[in-house]
């Protein structure tokens, strides 16, 4: 069997499994298994392939097929230009998502301290680590395997950064310029309606956000300031259709509120600063 058959036996297979990218998603395998570029590929399409090659080829289409998600395939997602290690742990980090680490890195500056909640990959923390030397960083997570997965991504990165199993802010300690989250948003009865590849095999709990899909927002809104330092800084990756309740959500506690559109031109994240705490932080609303 030659690179060229086979490759073509890869298209087939992904197309005739109603894989939406078929054509590209084969090559990405392919490259993934033979470690061939695309130029070469041309030259040495009538080259014969490894029986080794052509069975671990095989194998790929197959669990492709079934809508495992490539990233979960090949091992990798690049975000913000990084490589970012994932598994069946972690949400795949998503393009859209490199808006709030675009738009937190504007208000951020070295000798800065940050929190990222619910960091699965680590994408959002650890691609700032990289951007901005000299911030130090929390990415918080309930899920073990993700903050595993998180930490060998800080490894590779070779940033530092602290992890911490928990469950939004209960042990997390010490107060930050800035919290970030891409909390799980999705209403707990649209994640059957998702695509094969989301609704089967990204966590669950990765995704749900409760009935409404509020849930985690309610909860950090609440819970942040006590832990951001005066003038801190909220950010929040948030579904298409959030900006409203999210930013009314933050009102009370926050101030300069903004809602920043994704490249597709639809709401992607709010943010807003620390109203000045009066008090101690208690309104007294009755004298
Ligand atoms: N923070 C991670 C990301 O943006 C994981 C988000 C999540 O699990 N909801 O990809």
């Amino acid at each position: 069997m030659t690179l060229g058959m086979l490759f073509r036996e890869g298209k087939e297979t992904l197309r005739k499994a109603g894989i939406g990218e078929w054509e590209l998603d084969a090559w990405y395998l392919l490259e993934e298994v033979t470690g061939i570029t695309r130029s070469r590929y041309y030259l040495d399409q009538e080259c014969p392939v490894e029986e080794a090659d052509e069975h671990r080829y095989r194998e790929l289409l197959q669990k492709r097929s079934r809508h495992i998600p490539l990233q979960y395939l090949t091992g990798v997602q690049v975000f913000m230009g990084y490589s970012f290690l994932v598994d069946e742990q972690v949400l795949i980090p998503r393009q859209d998502t490199e808006i709030l680490v675009e738009e937190a890195v504007r208000h951020l500056r070295p000798g800065m301290e940050i929190l990222d909640l619910c960091t699965g990959s680590g994408c959002i923390l650890l691609s700032i680590l990289k951007i901005i030397p000299g911030i130090s960083g929390t990415g918080a997570d309930l899920s073990e395997g993700a903050l595993r997965t998180a930490e060998r991504n800080r490894k590779n990165l070779g940033v530092h950064g602290a992890f911490v199993r928990s469950d939004l802010l209960e042990q997390v300690e010490g107060s930050f310029d800035a919290v970030l989250s891409n909390p799980p948003y999705i209403p707990s009865k649209e994640i059957d309606g998702l695509m094969e590849e989301v609704r089967e095999y990204e966590p669950r709990m990765a995704l749900d956000g409760g009935t409404d899909g509020l849930y985690f927002y309610r909860k950090i809104i609440e819970q942040s300031p006590a832990y951001l330092k005066p003038d801190g800084m909220l950010f929040l990756e948030i579904g298409y259709n959030q900006a409203e309740a999210v930013q009314n959500l933050m009102e009370q506690g926050f101030t300069g509120i903004r809602v920043v559109k994704d490249l597709a031109g639809l709401d992607r994240v709010v943010y807003g600063r620390l109203k000045p705490q009066i008090d101690g932080g208690k309104k007294c609303l009755t004298d």
